[in-house]
């Protein structure tokens, strides 16, 4: 549909634009992104003819630009400038039918009924024909926008020039503005060519992009080829931190603040331990960085109280999370920042263990209760009972920084470090009689203070991961035997 070859040029002897070449498909969803004044606008003036390249070619469906005349040009290009002209006299509806303006033979041609059908069908797709004969002036700037794009529509172009059409509008109608333009692209096979401001829309919705640094090339491919920190942070120069959408395969790119972070305190000494029998809280004065399989505050967060709650063994609650956190409201403390676990086991078990060397400091607290104690390998074919609590809970601190891959391996080793304590203090399943290798319920928190050094590794010989694995094992097995005294004493009195 596209081609552009080694384009080069700008406004006067210094090029703005230097050897920029693409080719874009029919319906397909293409964008170009850079910082301010990186030569996005100037590419865009390119490609719609407002301005001539001093070298290279364009071609418009295998054609040279230069060989269109203008009315041929606007029946397969449309354009939505940045600065989209104020005609505030007219009405909504002849705002779009100056879209037809292509079409019109003569100087005083009458609007045929073809026309008004098509001007109609663009209102209505953009979602403005309701106002049809009301003023342009008396629109939000979201709905001017959207009366723009009818105005694009109804020139029926093959091809649509976008020149930051987010810009202004709210998240809904920047979201409901790129839906309508893929689903075009994909119903009507309508390309898209739009320079875009914020990278996330331009991640989610193009197909490939363009990332421009001084008017050059610095990567062209898909977003998330393109989206990637190294070359962003030396384009936009600013740290710049990736993660990925939760619920669609596209890159995430934040900012990263410069705040200076006051990192001559040792965090883990500063930990505040309130043991209670109904409930241990640890709290910081910062928020720590988690990933935790626990009731709140699951999954990556950053939060500052960690509270292991002690509920009876036949707790039962058909919205646990939400009793959970009016529990937290009668402690007054704010679950919005909490980690919160839930056990069986009687808290005065716990164990705590500090690991601290030259190379680091992990904390690790534990709790065990091992009535519903499983073996893995067999809990397939002979587990069928309903789940209660009676939990092996894990947490661990740790002062630095961890990368995500080194929290799923902290994960990984210390759960294998749980495994191997339960199977020292020769924990059975009692469905099986076998080795057990964890509860039914147990739940585990990895925070780290996202301060100090970097561990890239958690695994069970790096640095970070010997620490954790000693911790682990060693706070475990005393939990166990904690929890086993207190079975024998029972029994025995
Ligand atoms: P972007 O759209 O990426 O923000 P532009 O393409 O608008 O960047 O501008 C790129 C450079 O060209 C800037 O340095 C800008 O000052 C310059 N420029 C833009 N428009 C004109 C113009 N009409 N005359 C001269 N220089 C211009
Ligand atoms: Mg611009």
């Amino acid at each position: 549909m596209l081609e552009l070859q080694d384009i080069t040029g700008g406004y006067g002897s210094v090029p703005i634009v230097q050897n920029i070449s693409f080719n874009v498909e029919a319906g397909e969803i293409f964008s170009i992104v850079g910082p301010n004044g990186s030569g996005k606008s100037t590419l865009l003036k390119f490609i719609f003819g407002a301005l001539e390249p001093d070298q290279g070619k364009i071609f418009i469906d295998h054609k040279p630009l230069s060989t269109y005349a203008p009315k041929a040009l606007a029946k397969k290009v449309a354009v939505l400038p940045q600065h989209a002209e104020t005609t505030f006299s007219f009405t909504v509806r002849q705002v779009v039918e100056l879209g037809r303006y292509p079409y019109q033979k003569g100087l005083f041609s009458t609007q045929l009924e073809e026309d008004t059908k098509i001007v109609d069908q663009s209102m209505e797709e953009t979602g403005v024909l309701s106002f049809a004969d009301q003023p342009l002036d008396t629109l939000s700037g979201g709905e001017r926008q959207r009366v723009f794009l009818a105005r694009a529509l109804a020139q029926e172009p093959d091809m649509l020039l976008l020149d930051e059409p987010t810009n202004h509008l709210d998240i809904s109608f920047q979201i409901s503005l790129l839906d309508t333009l893929k689903k075009w692209a994909r119903t009507k096979k309508l390309t898209v060519v739009a320079v875009l401001h914020d990278l996330n829309m331009a991640a989610m919705y193009s197909d490939r992009t363009l990332l421009l640094k001084e008017g050059r090339q610095e990567a062209l491919g898909k977003p998330a080829y393109v989206m990637e920190k190294n070359s962003l942070e030396s384009v936009y120069k600013t740290e710049l931190y990736r993660k990925e959408h939760p619920s669609v395969p596209s890159p995430l790119i934040t900012l990263v603040p410069h705040t200076e972070k006051d990192v001559a305190e040792n965090y883990i000494d500063g930990l505040l331990v309130t043991e209670e029998t109904s409930h241990t809280c640890i709290s910081s004065s910062i928020y720590w960085k988690t990933l935790s399989s626990a009731v709140i505050g699951a999954g990556f967060g950053w939060h500052r109280h960690f509270v292991n709650r002690h509920v009876d063994k036949n707790y039962n609650e058909d919205n646990p999370e939400s009793e959970y956190m009016m529990f937290l409201q009668s402690l007054q403390i704010d679950s919005q920042d909490t980690t919160g676990m839930m056990t069986a086991a009687s808290l005065a078990d716990g164990a705590k263990v500090r690991v601290q060397d030259e190379d680091g400091d992990v904390f690790v607290y534990a709790t065990a209760g091992t009535a519903n104690a499983v073996d893995v390998s067999k809990a397939y074919e002979k587990h069928s009972q309903p789940v209660t609590i009676g939990t092996i809970n894990i947490w661990i601190f740790i002062d630095g920084t961890l990368t995500e891959a080194a929290y799923t391996q902290v994960m990984m080793t210390a759960t294998e470090a749980k495994a191997k304590a339960l199977l020292d203090k020769d924990i059975l399943d009692p469905d099986t009689g076998t080795p057990a290798t964890g509860t039914s319920t147990d739940s585990m928190c990895v925070a780290a203070t996202q301060q100090g050094d970097t561990y890239h590794y958690g695994g069970t010989i790096s640095v970070l991961g010997k620490k954790i694995g000693k911790a682990v094992y060693e706070a475990v097995a005393e939990t166990l035997d904690r929890y086993k005294e207190r079975r024998r004493s029972y029994s025995q009195a």
